[in-house]
Protein backbone atom coordinates (compact mmCIF):
# COMPACT_ATOMS: atom_id res chain seq x y z
CA UNK A 1 0.00 0.00 0.00
CA UNK A 2 1.48 3.30 -1.24
CA UNK A 3 0.69 5.81 1.52
CA UNK A 4 0.20 9.42 1.03
CA UNK A 5 -2.63 11.78 0.51
CA UNK A 6 -6.09 10.32 -0.26
CA UNK A 7 -5.39 9.99 -3.56
CA UNK A 8 -2.09 7.89 -2.97
CA UNK A 9 -3.71 5.43 -1.38
CA UNK A 10 -4.24 1.76 -3.51
CA UNK A 11 -7.48 0.46 -2.30
CA UNK A 12 -10.49 2.30 -0.73
CA UNK A 13 -12.29 0.20 1.65
CA UNK A 14 -16.37 1.13 1.40
CA UNK A 15 -15.99 2.18 5.24
CA UNK A 16 -13.05 4.65 4.21
CA UNK A 17 -15.35 6.59 2.05
CA UNK A 18 -16.53 9.54 3.37
CA UNK A 19 -14.64 12.64 1.79
CA UNK A 20 -17.97 14.17 1.71
CA UNK A 21 -20.68 13.57 4.03
CA UNK A 22 -23.78 12.52 2.53
CA UNK A 23 -26.11 15.67 1.69
CA UNK A 24 -28.86 16.26 4.73
CA UNK A 25 -31.58 17.18 2.05
CA UNK A 26 -34.61 13.51 1.28
CA UNK A 27 -34.21 12.58 -2.11
CA UNK A 28 -37.14 14.20 -3.23
CA UNK A 29 -35.92 17.29 -1.95
CA UNK A 30 -33.00 17.29 -3.81
CA UNK A 31 -35.12 15.69 -6.91
CA UNK A 32 -36.95 19.05 -6.33
CA UNK A 33 -34.48 21.62 -6.48
CA UNK A 34 -32.87 19.88 -9.61
CA UNK A 35 -36.28 20.36 -11.45
CA UNK A 36 -36.50 23.74 -10.53
CA UNK A 37 -37.94 25.62 -13.75
CA UNK A 38 -39.19 22.65 -15.12
CA UNK A 39 -42.58 21.99 -13.34
CA UNK A 40 -44.57 22.74 -16.49
CA UNK A 41 -42.48 19.66 -18.38
CA UNK A 42 -42.81 17.38 -15.56
CA UNK A 43 -46.82 18.44 -15.36
CA UNK A 44 -47.43 17.91 -18.66
CA UNK A 45 -45.69 14.88 -18.74
CA UNK A 46 -47.75 13.28 -15.32
CA UNK A 47 -50.47 14.29 -17.53
CA UNK A 48 -49.67 12.44 -20.14
CA UNK A 49 -48.52 9.31 -18.09
CA UNK A 50 -52.19 9.23 -16.47
CA UNK A 51 -53.77 9.64 -19.86
CA UNK A 52 -51.95 6.62 -21.50
CA UNK A 53 -52.55 4.97 -18.32
CA UNK A 54 -56.16 5.11 -18.74
CA UNK A 55 -56.16 4.72 -22.22
CA UNK A 56 -54.17 0.76 -21.34
CA UNK A 57 -56.99 -0.42 -18.88
CA UNK A 58 -59.78 0.93 -21.36
CA UNK A 59 -57.77 -0.90 -24.31
CA UNK A 60 -57.33 -4.28 -21.65
CA UNK A 61 -61.25 -3.69 -20.95
CA UNK A 62 -62.41 -3.71 -24.90
CA UNK A 63 -59.67 -6.12 -25.64
CA UNK A 64 -61.05 -8.54 -23.17
CA UNK A 65 -64.92 -7.86 -23.71
CA UNK A 66 -64.39 -8.46 -27.49
CA UNK A 67 -62.64 -11.84 -27.07
CA UNK A 68 -65.15 -12.85 -24.67
CA UNK A 69 -68.15 -11.89 -26.90
CA UNK A 70 -66.60 -13.79 -29.80
CA UNK A 71 -66.03 -16.51 -27.62
CA UNK A 72 -69.73 -16.90 -26.68
CA UNK A 73 -70.56 -16.53 -30.87
CA UNK A 74 -72.88 -13.05 -29.42
CA UNK A 75 -73.38 -9.94 -30.95
CA UNK A 76 -73.04 -7.77 -28.34
CA UNK A 77 -70.80 -7.19 -24.73
CA UNK A 78 -72.43 -6.57 -21.19
CA UNK A 79 -69.75 -3.99 -20.18
CA UNK A 80 -70.32 -3.45 -16.26
CA UNK A 81 -67.61 -1.04 -14.93
CA UNK A 82 -68.94 0.33 -11.67
CA UNK A 83 -72.24 1.59 -12.14
CA UNK A 84 -71.62 1.58 -16.12
CA UNK A 85 -73.80 -0.83 -18.20
CA UNK A 86 -73.44 -0.49 -21.42
CA UNK A 87 -74.46 -3.61 -24.18
CA UNK A 88 -72.20 -2.18 -27.24
CA UNK A 89 -71.70 -4.52 -30.44
CA UNK A 90 -68.80 -6.22 -31.52
CA UNK A 91 -67.99 -3.73 -33.88
CA UNK A 92 -68.84 -0.64 -31.74
CA UNK A 93 -66.07 -2.37 -29.32
CA UNK A 94 -63.38 -2.83 -31.97
CA UNK A 95 -64.01 0.98 -33.29
CA UNK A 96 -63.59 2.48 -29.54
CA UNK A 97 -60.31 0.13 -29.58
CA UNK A 98 -59.14 1.87 -32.53
CA UNK A 99 -59.83 5.26 -31.59
CA UNK A 100 -57.84 4.51 -28.08
CA UNK A 101 -54.90 3.02 -30.18
CA UNK A 102 -54.90 6.47 -32.08
CA UNK A 103 -54.90 8.33 -28.92
CA UNK A 104 -51.93 6.44 -27.52
CA UNK A 105 -49.94 6.98 -30.97
CA UNK A 106 -50.66 10.40 -30.51
CA UNK A 107 -49.59 10.48 -26.74
CA UNK A 108 -46.37 8.94 -27.32
CA UNK A 109 -45.33 12.51 -28.73
CA UNK A 110 -44.90 14.35 -25.67
CA UNK A 111 -44.02 11.33 -23.78
CA UNK A 112 -40.98 10.95 -25.62
CA UNK A 113 -40.13 14.14 -25.86
CA UNK A 114 -40.81 15.33 -22.66
CA UNK A 115 -38.26 13.02 -20.41
CA UNK A 116 -35.17 14.17 -22.83
CA UNK A 117 -35.63 17.46 -22.87
CA UNK A 118 -35.94 17.85 -18.69
CA UNK A 119 -32.69 16.13 -18.65
CA UNK A 120 -31.10 17.94 -20.78
CA UNK A 121 -31.95 21.14 -19.23
CA UNK A 122 -30.95 19.38 -15.93
CA UNK A 123 -27.67 18.61 -17.20
CA UNK A 124 -27.16 21.91 -18.69
CA UNK A 125 -28.14 23.77 -15.51
CA UNK A 126 -25.98 21.56 -13.71
CA UNK A 127 -22.48 22.12 -15.53
CA UNK A 128 -23.33 25.65 -15.77
CA UNK A 129 -24.02 26.21 -12.26
CA UNK A 130 -21.13 24.21 -11.39
CA UNK A 131 -19.18 25.93 -13.74
CA UNK A 132 -20.31 29.71 -12.46
CA UNK A 133 -19.44 29.07 -9.33
CA UNK A 134 -15.90 27.33 -9.73
CA UNK A 135 -15.02 30.66 -12.06
CA UNK A 136 -16.60 32.86 -9.54
CA UNK A 137 -14.65 31.06 -6.15
CA UNK A 138 -12.01 32.37 -4.16
CA UNK A 139 -8.16 31.74 -5.38
CA UNK A 140 -7.90 29.90 -2.07
CA UNK A 141 -11.18 27.57 -2.77
CA UNK A 142 -9.64 26.80 -6.48
CA UNK A 143 -6.56 26.36 -5.53
CA UNK A 144 -7.15 24.08 -3.00
CA UNK A 145 -9.09 21.27 -5.83
CA UNK A 146 -7.25 18.26 -6.50
CA UNK A 147 -6.28 18.09 -10.32
CA UNK A 148 -8.99 16.32 -11.88
CA UNK A 149 -11.59 17.20 -9.56
CA UNK A 150 -13.66 19.38 -11.32
CA UNK A 151 -13.56 18.05 -14.78
CA UNK A 152 -14.42 14.72 -13.17
CA UNK A 153 -17.11 16.33 -11.55
CA UNK A 154 -18.10 18.40 -14.70
CA UNK A 155 -18.58 15.15 -16.54
CA UNK A 156 -18.45 11.71 -15.16
CA UNK A 157 -20.83 12.73 -12.07
CA UNK A 158 -22.74 14.97 -14.09
CA UNK A 159 -23.76 12.00 -16.73
CA UNK A 160 -24.42 9.66 -13.66
CA UNK A 161 -27.02 13.00 -12.21
CA UNK A 162 -28.48 12.88 -15.83
CA UNK A 163 -29.32 9.59 -15.27
CA UNK A 164 -30.86 10.02 -11.74
CA UNK A 165 -33.00 12.47 -13.77
CA UNK A 166 -34.24 9.63 -16.09
CA UNK A 167 -34.25 7.44 -13.28
CA UNK A 168 -36.71 10.34 -11.25
CA UNK A 169 -38.97 10.29 -14.41
CA UNK A 170 -39.53 6.80 -15.35
CA UNK A 171 -40.41 6.93 -11.24
CA UNK A 172 -43.11 9.66 -11.85
CA UNK A 173 -44.43 7.50 -15.43
CA UNK A 174 -44.30 4.09 -13.73
CA UNK A 175 -46.02 5.43 -10.38
CA UNK A 176 -48.79 7.00 -12.44
CA UNK A 177 -49.32 3.63 -14.57
CA UNK A 178 -49.16 1.53 -11.81
CA UNK A 179 -51.75 4.50 -9.96
CA UNK A 180 -54.08 4.14 -13.09
CA UNK A 181 -54.04 0.23 -12.73
CA UNK A 182 -54.97 -0.11 -9.89
CA UNK A 183 -57.80 2.52 -9.80
CA UNK A 184 -59.23 0.20 -12.60
CA UNK A 185 -58.81 -2.93 -10.71
CA UNK A 186 -60.74 -1.17 -8.23
CA UNK A 187 -63.55 -0.26 -10.19
CA UNK A 188 -64.03 -3.75 -11.69
CA UNK A 189 -62.95 -5.71 -8.28
CA UNK A 190 -61.96 -4.46 -4.71
CA UNK A 191 -60.40 -8.00 -3.45
CA UNK A 192 -58.03 -8.04 -6.80
CA UNK A 193 -57.15 -4.28 -6.31
CA UNK A 194 -56.41 -5.12 -2.75
CA UNK A 195 -54.94 -8.01 -3.45
CA UNK A 196 -52.50 -5.99 -5.69
CA UNK A 197 -51.80 -3.03 -3.35
CA UNK A 198 -50.78 -5.43 -0.17
CA UNK A 199 -48.57 -7.65 -2.39
CA UNK A 200 -46.79 -4.19 -3.59
CA UNK A 201 -46.17 -3.05 -0.71
CA UNK A 202 -44.98 -5.71 1.30
CA UNK A 203 -42.29 -6.68 -1.67
CA UNK A 204 -41.35 -2.83 -1.43
CA UNK A 205 -40.85 -3.01 2.21
CA UNK A 206 -38.79 -6.65 2.11
CA UNK A 207 -36.40 -5.24 -0.71
CA UNK A 208 -35.66 -2.10 1.41
CA UNK A 209 -32.07 -3.60 2.82
CA UNK A 210 -31.02 -4.45 -0.76
CA UNK A 211 -31.49 -0.52 -1.95
CA UNK A 212 -29.47 0.77 1.44
CA UNK A 213 -26.54 -1.21 0.47
CA UNK A 214 -26.95 -0.15 -3.03
CA UNK A 215 -26.49 3.20 -2.16
CA UNK A 216 -23.83 2.76 0.13
CA UNK A 217 -21.64 0.84 -2.82
CA UNK A 218 -23.23 3.70 -5.09
CA UNK A 219 -21.10 6.25 -2.87
CA UNK A 220 -18.56 4.40 -2.83
CA UNK A 221 -18.51 4.52 -6.62
CA UNK A 222 -18.90 7.60 -7.07
CA UNK A 223 -15.98 8.40 -5.04
CA UNK A 224 -13.91 6.12 -6.63
CA UNK A 225 -14.03 7.84 -9.67
CA UNK A 226 -13.25 10.78 -8.45
CA UNK A 227 -9.78 9.15 -7.26
CA UNK A 228 -9.51 7.51 -10.37
CA UNK A 229 -9.77 10.86 -12.41
CA UNK A 230 -7.55 12.59 -9.93
CA UNK A 231 -4.86 9.68 -10.71
CA UNK A 232 -5.35 10.29 -14.44
CA UNK A 233 -4.71 13.97 -14.26
CA UNK A 234 -2.06 13.41 -11.46
CA UNK A 235 -0.26 10.79 -14.24
CA UNK A 236 -0.38 13.17 -17.43
CA UNK A 237 0.94 15.71 -15.01
CA UNK A 238 3.68 13.73 -13.86
CA UNK A 239 4.53 11.58 -17.04
CA UNK A 240 8.17 13.31 -17.46
CA UNK A 241 9.22 12.57 -13.80
CA UNK A 242 7.71 8.85 -14.12
CA UNK A 243 9.82 8.28 -17.00
CA UNK A 244 12.99 9.78 -15.48
CA UNK A 245 12.30 8.01 -12.25
CA UNK A 246 11.73 4.51 -13.54
CA UNK A 247 8.03 4.73 -11.85
CA UNK A 248 6.22 3.15 -14.43
CA UNK A 249 5.24 0.06 -13.07
CA UNK A 250 4.57 1.66 -9.64
CA UNK A 251 2.11 4.29 -11.28
CA UNK A 252 0.75 1.41 -13.20
CA UNK A 253 0.12 -0.41 -10.13
CA UNK A 254 -1.57 2.98 -8.73
CA UNK A 255 -3.97 3.09 -11.57
CA UNK A 256 -4.60 -0.58 -11.20
CA UNK A 257 -5.69 0.07 -7.73
CA UNK A 258 -8.07 3.00 -8.92
CA UNK A 259 -9.77 0.91 -11.46
CA UNK A 260 -9.98 -2.38 -9.25
CA UNK A 261 -11.78 0.06 -6.89
CA UNK A 262 -14.13 1.65 -9.40
CA UNK A 263 -14.66 -2.31 -10.82
CA UNK A 264 -15.81 -3.24 -7.54
CA UNK A 265 -18.11 -1.07 -6.71
CA UNK A 266 -19.98 -0.82 -10.08
CA UNK A 267 -20.52 -4.50 -10.00
CA UNK A 268 -21.99 -4.30 -6.34
CA UNK A 269 -24.25 -1.50 -7.08
CA UNK A 270 -25.50 -3.32 -11.26
CA UNK A 271 -25.31 -6.43 -9.39
CA UNK A 272 -27.88 -5.57 -6.17
CA UNK A 273 -29.96 -2.83 -9.43
CA UNK A 274 -30.40 -6.02 -10.96
CA UNK A 275 -30.98 -8.50 -7.78
CA UNK A 276 -33.49 -6.44 -6.67
CA UNK A 277 -35.85 -6.31 -9.78
CA UNK A 278 -35.23 -9.68 -10.19
CA UNK A 279 -36.65 -10.93 -7.32
CA UNK A 280 -39.44 -8.24 -7.01
CA UNK A 281 -40.02 -9.60 -10.46
CA UNK A 282 -40.31 -13.68 -9.48
CA UNK A 283 -42.12 -12.48 -6.47
CA UNK A 284 -44.31 -10.19 -8.67
CA UNK A 285 -45.44 -13.36 -10.07
CA UNK A 286 -47.64 -13.79 -7.45
CA UNK A 287 -50.27 -11.71 -8.94
CA UNK A 288 -50.69 -13.74 -11.70
CA UNK A 289 -51.47 -17.04 -9.18
CA UNK A 290 -53.66 -14.63 -7.35
CA UNK A 291 -55.73 -13.83 -10.55
CA UNK A 292 -56.12 -17.01 -11.65
CA UNK A 293 -57.22 -17.91 -7.64
CA UNK A 294 -59.70 -14.76 -8.05
CA UNK A 295 -61.28 -15.92 -11.25
CA UNK A 296 -61.53 -19.50 -9.93
CA UNK A 297 -63.43 -17.89 -7.00
CA UNK A 298 -65.32 -15.81 -8.94
CA UNK A 299 -65.84 -18.11 -11.30
CA UNK A 300 -69.76 -17.46 -11.45
CA UNK A 301 -69.08 -14.23 -12.35
CA UNK A 302 -69.05 -12.69 -15.97
CA UNK A 303 -65.76 -14.28 -17.79
CA UNK A 304 -65.06 -11.13 -19.55
CA UNK A 305 -64.32 -9.01 -16.55
CA UNK A 306 -62.62 -11.38 -14.96
CA UNK A 307 -60.26 -11.52 -17.92
CA UNK A 308 -60.14 -7.90 -17.78
CA UNK A 309 -59.30 -8.07 -14.08
CA UNK A 310 -56.48 -11.07 -15.11
CA UNK A 311 -54.87 -8.63 -17.55
CA UNK A 312 -54.72 -5.52 -15.19
CA UNK A 313 -53.32 -7.31 -13.19
CA UNK A 314 -50.70 -8.54 -15.23
CA UNK A 315 -49.87 -5.13 -16.33
CA UNK A 316 -49.61 -3.81 -12.74
CA UNK A 317 -47.10 -6.35 -12.26
CA UNK A 318 -44.69 -5.16 -14.65
CA UNK A 319 -45.70 -1.09 -13.69
CA UNK A 320 -44.70 -2.62 -10.04
CA UNK A 321 -41.37 -3.93 -11.49
CA UNK A 322 -40.76 -0.58 -13.25
CA UNK A 323 -41.79 1.64 -10.08
CA UNK A 324 -39.33 -0.76 -8.00
CA UNK A 325 -36.17 -0.40 -10.47
CA UNK A 326 -36.45 3.20 -11.30
CA UNK A 327 -36.74 3.84 -7.52
CA UNK A 328 -33.17 1.67 -6.85
CA UNK A 329 -31.81 3.53 -9.79
CA UNK A 330 -32.63 6.61 -8.76
CA UNK A 331 -31.48 6.12 -5.07
CA UNK A 332 -28.04 4.96 -6.28
CA UNK A 333 -27.61 7.71 -8.85
CA UNK A 334 -28.54 10.27 -5.68
CA UNK A 335 -24.96 9.92 -4.61
CA UNK A 336 -23.98 11.72 -8.18
CA UNK A 337 -26.44 14.42 -7.33
CA UNK A 338 -25.02 14.84 -3.71
CA UNK A 339 -21.38 15.35 -5.09
CA UNK A 340 -21.68 17.93 -7.72
CA UNK A 341 -24.67 20.07 -5.47
CA UNK A 342 -21.70 19.75 -2.71
CA UNK A 343 -18.80 20.69 -5.20
CA UNK A 344 -21.51 23.73 -6.59
CA UNK A 345 -22.12 24.64 -2.97
CA UNK A 346 -18.75 24.94 -1.71
CA UNK A 347 -17.16 27.04 -4.53
CA UNK A 348 -20.46 29.53 -4.49
CA UNK A 349 -19.95 30.13 -0.85
CA UNK A 350 -16.28 30.87 -1.35
CA UNK A 351 -17.24 33.64 -3.78
CA UNK A 352 -15.35 36.64 -2.16
CA UNK A 353 -17.38 40.10 -1.05
CA UNK A 354 -16.92 42.45 -4.07
CA UNK A 355 -16.46 46.14 -3.82
CA UNK A 356 -17.81 48.63 -5.87
CA UNK A 357 -15.34 51.42 -6.15
CA UNK A 358 -13.72 52.78 -9.30
CA UNK A 359 -9.92 53.26 -9.48
CA UNK A 360 -8.41 55.81 -12.02
CA UNK A 361 -4.86 55.05 -10.90
CA UNK A 362 -2.91 53.54 -8.13
CA UNK A 363 -0.87 56.51 -6.97
CA UNK A 364 0.06 54.59 -3.89
CA UNK A 365 -0.13 51.26 -2.64
CA UNK A 366 1.03 49.57 0.72
CA UNK A 367 0.19 47.32 3.32
CA UNK A 368 -0.86 48.59 7.07
CA UNK A 369 0.45 45.39 9.88
CA UNK A 370 -0.84 42.17 7.37
CA UNK A 371 -0.60 39.23 8.37
CA UNK A 372 -1.92 36.37 6.75
CA UNK A 373 -1.90 32.26 7.51
CA UNK A 374 -3.02 29.56 5.42
CA UNK A 375 -3.48 27.58 8.67
CA UNK A 376 -5.41 29.18 11.93
CA UNK A 377 -2.55 29.83 14.37
CA UNK A 378 0.17 29.13 12.02
CA UNK A 379 1.36 32.45 10.20
CA UNK A 380 3.54 32.63 7.19
CA UNK A 381 3.46 36.65 6.67
CA UNK A 382 3.58 38.74 9.59
CA UNK A 383 3.55 42.53 10.58
CA UNK A 384 4.57 43.61 7.15
CA UNK A 385 3.72 47.73 6.41
CA UNK A 386 5.35 49.52 3.44
CA UNK A 387 3.55 52.19 0.99
CA UNK A 388 5.22 52.23 -2.41
CA UNK A 389 4.52 54.95 -4.70
CA UNK A 390 2.91 54.91 -8.59
CA UNK A 391 5.86 54.28 -10.97
CA UNK A 392 8.13 52.60 -8.60
CA UNK A 393 10.28 49.71 -9.41
CA UNK A 394 9.91 47.15 -6.55
CA UNK A 395 12.42 44.26 -5.90
CA UNK A 396 11.57 41.33 -3.43
CA UNK A 397 14.07 39.04 -2.48
CA UNK A 398 13.81 36.37 0.52
CA UNK A 399 15.18 32.61 1.01
CA UNK A 400 12.50 30.09 -0.40
CA UNK A 401 9.60 29.26 1.80
CA UNK A 402 10.09 33.45 3.26
CA UNK A 403 6.29 34.02 1.88
CA UNK A 404 7.24 35.77 -1.25
CA UNK A 405 4.70 33.98 -3.30
CA UNK A 406 2.55 34.49 -0.41
CA UNK A 407 2.91 38.40 -0.88
CA UNK A 408 2.65 38.17 -4.79
CA UNK A 409 -0.71 36.68 -3.99
CA UNK A 410 -1.64 39.54 -1.66
CA UNK A 411 -0.44 42.16 -3.76
CA UNK A 412 -2.78 40.65 -6.90
CA UNK A 413 -5.90 40.37 -3.99
CA UNK A 414 -5.95 36.87 -4.56
CA UNK A 415 -5.72 36.08 -1.03
CA UNK A 416 -6.96 38.65 1.47
CA UNK A 417 -4.97 39.22 4.77
CA UNK A 418 -5.72 37.39 7.72
CA UNK A 419 -4.74 40.53 9.81
CA UNK A 420 -4.24 44.15 8.86
CA UNK A 421 -4.95 46.07 5.82
CA UNK A 422 -3.81 46.18 2.11
CA UNK A 423 -4.94 50.08 1.29
CA UNK A 424 -4.57 51.26 -2.47
CA UNK A 425 -4.29 55.09 -3.00
CA UNK A 426 -5.00 54.93 1.00
CA UNK A 427 -8.33 53.16 0.75
CA UNK A 428 -8.85 49.26 1.39
CA UNK A 429 -8.12 47.47 -1.61
CA UNK A 430 -11.10 45.49 -1.43
CA UNK A 431 -13.49 48.71 -1.80
CA UNK A 432 -12.23 49.05 -5.42
CA UNK A 433 -14.34 46.85 -7.87
CA UNK A 434 -13.13 43.78 -9.81
CA UNK A 435 -13.70 45.13 -13.49
CA UNK A 436 -11.47 48.19 -12.15
CA UNK A 437 -8.89 46.24 -10.11
CA UNK A 438 -8.10 43.80 -12.86
CA UNK A 439 -7.21 46.65 -15.73
CA UNK A 440 -4.68 48.09 -13.57
CA UNK A 441 -3.10 45.39 -12.39
CA UNK A 442 -1.52 42.48 -13.63
CA UNK A 443 0.84 39.74 -13.19
CA UNK A 444 3.13 37.78 -15.02
CA UNK A 445 3.87 34.27 -13.07
CA UNK A 446 7.14 32.12 -12.59
CA UNK A 447 6.24 28.84 -15.14
CA UNK A 448 4.41 30.47 -18.07
CA UNK A 449 1.06 29.02 -18.62
CA UNK A 450 0.09 29.47 -22.51
CA UNK A 451 -3.62 28.14 -23.77
CA UNK A 452 -3.97 26.13 -26.76
CA UNK A 453 -4.64 29.10 -29.17
CA UNK A 454 -2.83 31.49 -31.35
CA UNK A 455 -0.68 33.77 -30.21
CA UNK A 456 -2.95 37.03 -30.35
CA UNK A 457 -5.61 35.18 -28.48
CA UNK A 458 -2.79 34.26 -25.61
CA UNK A 459 -2.16 38.17 -25.19
CA UNK A 460 -6.09 38.71 -25.62
CA UNK A 461 -6.51 36.21 -22.90
CA UNK A 462 -10.54 36.52 -22.88
CA UNK A 463 -10.47 40.18 -23.65
CA UNK A 464 -11.56 42.29 -25.58
CA UNK A 465 -8.54 43.54 -27.35
CA UNK A 466 -7.78 45.30 -30.74
CA UNK A 467 -5.25 43.52 -32.83
CA UNK A 468 -3.33 47.10 -32.57
CA UNK A 469 -2.88 46.66 -28.82
CA UNK A 470 -2.19 43.32 -29.16
CA UNK A 471 1.32 43.86 -31.41
CA UNK A 472 1.54 47.55 -29.44
CA UNK A 473 2.54 44.79 -26.36
CA UNK A 474 4.20 42.18 -28.47
CA UNK A 475 6.68 45.29 -29.02
CA UNK A 476 6.96 46.45 -25.12
CA UNK A 477 7.31 42.37 -24.36
CA UNK A 478 10.54 42.47 -27.28
CA UNK A 479 8.90 39.16 -29.14
CA UNK A 480 7.02 40.71 -31.73
CA UNK A 481 10.35 40.70 -33.81
CA UNK A 482 9.71 36.78 -32.97
CA UNK A 483 6.30 36.30 -33.87
CA UNK A 484 6.51 38.36 -37.15
CA UNK A 485 8.87 36.37 -38.21
CA UNK A 486 7.32 32.87 -37.78
CA UNK A 487 4.81 31.79 -41.06
CA UNK A 488 1.55 32.91 -39.49
CA UNK A 489 2.98 35.58 -37.41
CA UNK A 490 0.50 36.39 -34.74
CA UNK A 491 -1.78 33.43 -35.87
CA UNK A 492 0.70 30.86 -34.79
CA UNK A 493 -0.99 27.69 -32.67
CA UNK A 494 0.85 27.86 -29.24
CA UNK A 495 0.22 26.16 -26.32
CA UNK A 496 1.18 23.56 -23.24
CA UNK A 497 2.40 20.96 -25.76
CA UNK A 498 3.31 22.45 -28.59
CA UNK A 499 6.96 23.16 -29.76
CA UNK A 500 6.20 26.26 -31.85
CA UNK A 501 7.76 28.45 -29.08
CA UNK A 502 10.73 28.37 -26.77
CA UNK A 503 10.52 28.82 -22.56
CA UNK A 504 11.48 31.76 -22.87
CA UNK A 505 9.35 32.81 -25.89
CA UNK A 506 6.48 31.65 -23.91
CA UNK A 507 7.40 34.11 -20.90
CA UNK A 508 7.32 36.98 -23.04
CA UNK A 509 4.01 36.01 -24.76
CA UNK A 510 3.09 36.03 -21.18
CA UNK A 511 4.54 39.26 -20.28
CA UNK A 512 2.54 40.58 -23.75
CA UNK A 513 -0.33 38.90 -21.80
CA UNK A 514 0.05 40.98 -19.15
CA UNK A 515 0.84 44.21 -20.77
CA UNK A 516 -1.80 44.41 -23.13
CA UNK A 517 -4.54 46.15 -20.97
CA UNK A 518 -1.99 48.92 -20.28
CA UNK A 519 -1.91 47.98 -16.31
CA UNK A 520 -0.87 50.33 -13.65
CA UNK A 521 0.98 47.82 -11.46
CA UNK A 522 2.08 44.60 -12.86
CA UNK A 523 3.77 41.67 -9.97
CA UNK A 524 6.05 39.67 -11.67
CA UNK A 525 7.42 36.33 -10.46
CA UNK A 526 11.17 36.26 -12.37
CA UNK A 527 11.32 33.04 -14.14
CA UNK A 528 14.74 31.37 -13.11
CA UNK A 529 15.07 28.05 -15.52
CA UNK A 530 12.80 28.94 -18.18
CA UNK A 531 15.04 31.65 -19.76
CA UNK A 532 17.27 31.23 -22.69
CA UNK A 533 20.13 34.31 -22.30
CA UNK A 534 18.67 36.12 -25.56
CA UNK A 535 15.40 36.29 -23.61
CA UNK A 536 16.46 37.28 -20.16
CA UNK A 537 18.56 40.39 -21.52
CA UNK A 538 15.19 41.02 -23.88
CA UNK A 539 12.73 40.75 -20.46
CA UNK A 540 15.50 42.76 -18.39
CA UNK A 541 15.15 45.64 -21.43
CA UNK A 542 11.24 45.07 -21.90
CA UNK A 543 11.35 45.82 -17.91
CA UNK A 544 13.48 49.15 -18.19
CA UNK A 545 11.51 50.39 -20.89
CA UNK A 546 8.40 50.19 -18.33
CA UNK A 547 10.33 52.09 -15.72
CA UNK A 548 8.22 55.27 -14.81
CA UNK A 549 5.42 54.00 -16.66
CA UNK A 550 4.15 51.61 -14.13
CA UNK A 551 4.50 50.46 -10.73
CA UNK A 552 6.40 47.32 -10.96
CA UNK A 553 6.69 44.34 -8.13
CA UNK A 554 9.66 41.48 -9.03
CA UNK A 555 10.04 38.92 -7.23
CA UNK A 556 13.45 38.47 -8.39
CA UNK A 557 15.68 35.45 -8.32
CA UNK A 558 18.80 36.83 -10.16
CA UNK A 559 20.90 39.82 -8.74
CA UNK A 560 21.08 41.44 -12.26
CA UNK A 561 17.40 41.85 -12.08
CA UNK A 562 17.72 44.38 -8.84
CA UNK A 563 19.85 46.82 -10.87
CA UNK A 564 16.32 48.02 -12.11
CA UNK A 565 14.91 48.59 -8.65
CA UNK A 566 14.49 51.27 -6.72
CA UNK A 567 13.79 50.12 -3.39
CA UNK A 568 14.15 46.13 -2.41
CA UNK A 569 12.65 44.74 0.24
CA UNK A 570 13.97 41.91 1.70
CA UNK A 571 11.90 39.16 3.69
CA UNK A 572 12.69 36.42 5.97
CA UNK A 573 10.26 33.96 7.76
CA UNK A 574 7.29 35.89 7.01
CA UNK A 575 9.09 39.35 8.04
CA UNK A 576 9.88 42.17 6.08
CA UNK A 577 13.48 42.89 7.01
CA UNK A 578 14.59 44.90 5.15
CA UNK A 579 13.22 47.53 2.40
CA UNK A 580 15.57 50.06 1.22
CA UNK A 581 17.30 51.14 -2.42
CA UNK A 582 20.16 48.99 -3.07
CA UNK A 583 23.18 51.14 -2.02
CA UNK A 584 21.65 51.22 1.67
CA UNK A 585 21.00 47.75 1.40
CA UNK A 586 24.73 46.22 -0.29
CA UNK A 587 26.15 49.15 2.89
CA UNK A 588 23.97 47.90 5.72
CA UNK A 589 22.28 44.64 4.93
CA UNK A 590 23.99 41.25 5.67
CA UNK A 591 21.76 39.34 3.92
CA UNK A 592 22.02 41.43 1.26
CA UNK A 593 25.48 41.02 0.57
CA UNK A 594 25.68 37.31 1.16
P1 LIG B 1 8.40 31.66 -1.12
O1 LIG B 1 7.66 32.18 -2.30
O2 LIG B 1 9.20 32.73 -0.45
O3 LIG B 1 9.23 30.48 -1.42
P2 LIG B 1 5.81 30.90 -0.15
O4 LIG B 1 5.00 32.13 -0.04
O5 LIG B 1 5.57 30.02 -1.30
O6 LIG B 1 7.34 31.24 -0.01
O7 LIG B 1 5.55 30.02 1.16
C1 LIG B 1 5.59 30.57 2.46
C2 LIG B 1 5.13 29.51 3.44
O8 LIG B 1 3.76 29.22 3.22
C3 LIG B 1 5.87 28.19 3.30
O9 LIG B 1 6.08 27.66 4.59
C4 LIG B 1 4.89 27.31 2.55
O10 LIG B 1 5.03 25.97 2.95
C5 LIG B 1 3.55 27.85 3.00
N1 LIG B 1 2.55 27.73 1.92
C6 LIG B 1 2.66 28.18 0.67
N2 LIG B 1 1.53 27.92 -0.02
C7 LIG B 1 0.69 27.27 0.82
C8 LIG B 1 -0.63 26.73 0.71
N3 LIG B 1 -1.33 26.81 -0.43
N4 LIG B 1 -1.16 26.13 1.78
C9 LIG B 1 -0.48 26.04 2.93
N5 LIG B 1 0.76 26.52 3.11
C10 LIG B 1 1.35 27.14 2.07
Amino acid sequence: MIKGGDGLALASPVSKVREQAPSNMSTFAQLRSLLGGQRGSVLTLAIGTILMGLSESALLILLAETAATLATRAHHARIHIWVIHVRPSVSTLLLVALAVVFARLLLQVPLALLPPRIASRMQARLRTELFHSFSRASWDVQARDREGQLQETMTGQVAQATSAMYSAMGLITSSLLLAVMLLSAFALNVLAAVFVVVLTVSLFGLLRPLRRTGVQRARALSQAQLQYARGIAESIRVAEETQVFGASAAQRKRMDGFISTARGHLFATQVLLRLASNLYAAVISLLFVGGLFILYELGRGHAASLGAIVLILVRASSSGQNVQAAYQTLLQSMPFVERTQLAEGRYRESVPARGSRSLPEVATLGFDDVGFAYTLGRPVLSDISFEVNGGEVIGVIGPSGAGKSTLVQLLLRLRAPSEGRYLVNGLPAEEFSEDAWHTRVAYVPQEPRLLHASVAENIRFFREIDDEAVQRAGRLARIHEDIVSWPDGYDTIVGPRADAVSGGQQQRICLARALVAQPEVLVLDEPTSALDPTSESLIQESLMGLKQQLTLFIVAHRMSTLDICDRVMIIIDGKLTAFDTIELLQRENSYYRS
